[in-house]
């Protein structure tokens, strides 16, 4: 690690997000152990630029070089010594320059699949939030971990509370730590109650008002699908190395269990507390050691009781299909990944119905054969081929 004046080096992927944002607020909270390196977005410049101003990051990155020249003339006059790049090439860059100890992998969707595999090879403390990446290009992911010494630390609530459940040397298998079941826990999202025949009528608006967790849009789609949860519960099978029937989901409205292990003695080890996202952040970032989070201590008298009960696969078909793909493997999950992101952006798009989701899903699984996980190569590809036969799909009103 480099810890330029025992700081740590933190590269932001997606600062101007949910995540981003509430990883700032942690770091804003210990300047004695963090240091901003780069802070890298999308577009939203003004919430990128006051992000420079706050932590004077030495970049910053924007998707475009029209938008990069902007936040860079205000940096200038600002007297901020920031450097603007744009680009997935900046991206990767600043994800594995030397002088970066931590990379926060935040950015949405498969956009983030190249820089975040960029930190993973070489060797970077990976805070993992971007669950896409894994649920595309697990293996390569997982071996580039491996082969580069990388430190991988999922952010993602769930699996950040498995983690914590899990031995410290959970990699030596789970059969062999006496792992029975990994219980990932879901909150059903906002229509867990809703009567099936009203799905159709789902909105954006309603979609994305999440009972417990405030989030981007796409993964507040993703959780009123239940995508959300098949995503990961193929990003438990790469962390963890579980069999897809080693990981049962759990419905639990509250939100307040994150998810649990339960052993093979009759003991379940399990991580609470508030849904708060800085809580799994702070973890990442601070692991092995705790640091404060600014998240409120959870009040077990006034969450008063904890319900579980079973997934409706019928209502939530797109967590079946998740499965589905676990067992087809090799590019199938990045071929329902890149389908759903489509999927999603149609619907909040308002050009395709909520229950056209899981329909486009299914039908690009149907349509795009998987191959191999062989090489990033052959994962864009897949990725690319399912987005055009989605799109297709769109377009032909094949979902209307
Ligand atoms: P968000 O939409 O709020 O933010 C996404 C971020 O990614 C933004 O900063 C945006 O600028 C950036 N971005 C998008 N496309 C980009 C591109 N092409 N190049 C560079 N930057 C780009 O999303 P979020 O809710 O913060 O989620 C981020 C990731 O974390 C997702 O993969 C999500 O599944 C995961 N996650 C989020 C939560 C949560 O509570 N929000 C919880 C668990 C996991
Ligand atoms: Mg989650």
């Amino acid at each position: 690690m480099s810890l330029a004046n025992g700081r740590q080096n933190i590269t932001v992927l997606g600062s101007t997000g949910s995540i981003g944002v509430s990883t700032l607020d942690v770091i804003r909270r210990h300047p004695d152990r963090y240091r901003v390196y780069a802070l890298c977005a999308h577009s939203q410049i003004d919430k990128l630029f006051a992000q420079c101003r706050e932590f004077q990051p030495a970049f910053a990155v924007v998707r475009d070089q029209s938008l990069a020249t902007d936040l860079a003339g205000r940096c200038r006059a600002a007297g901020l010594s920031t450097e603007v790049r744009s680009g997935v090439a900046a991206l990767v860059e600043l994800a594995a320059a030397p002088e970066v100890d931590a990379v926060m992998a935040a950015i949405v969707g498969a956009a983030g699949l190249e820089p975040t595999l960029a930190a993973a090879v070489a060797g970077k403390k990976v805070l993992l939030a971007n669950k896409e990446a894994l649920v595309m290009a697990g293996e390569l992911f997982m071996q580039a971990v491996r082969q580069h010494g990388a430190t991988l630390l999922p952010v993602d609530s769930e699996h950040n509370a498995i983690f914590q459940s899990l031995p410290a040397d959970f990699a030596r298998g789970l059969d062999a730590c006496g792992v029975r079941r990994i219980l990932l826990t879901a909150s059903g999202g906002p229509f867990r109650n809703m009567p099936l025949s009203d799905f159709a009528q789902v909105t954006p608006e309603q979609a994305c008002a999440h009972p417990n967790w405030v989030m981007g849009r796409k993964i507040s789609v993703d959780s009123a699908t239940m995508m959300n949860k098949g995503l990961e519960v193929i990003e438990a099978r790469w962390l963890f190395a579980a069999a897809p029937e080693q990981i049962e989901v759990v419905v639990h409205p509250q939100s307040v269990m994150h998810s649990a292990v339960q052993y093979k003695d009759g003991s379940v080890l399990a991580q609470l507390g508030k849904p708060d996202m800085r809580t799994p952040i702070a973890y990442a970032l601070a692991w092995p050691e705790r640091i404060d989070a600014g998240v409120e201590p959870l009040d077990l008298f006034a969450v008063g009781r904890l319900d579980f009960a079973p997934p409706d696969l019928q209502r939530f078909r797109c967590l079946q299909l998740a499965y589905d793909v676990l067992h087809s493997g090799g590019t199938a999950p990045a071929i329902l990944n890149a389908a759903n992101e489509v999927a999603v952006a149609a619907f909040l798009d308002r050009q395709l119905p909520f229950t056209g989701i899981a329909q486009l899903n299914e039908a690009v699984l149907h349509s795009v054969p998987a191959g191999p996980e062989g090489s990033l190569a052959d994962v864009l590809a897949a990725d690319a081929a399912a987005r055009r036969c989605a799109e297709k799909m769109i377009q032909e009103r094949r979902f209307p």
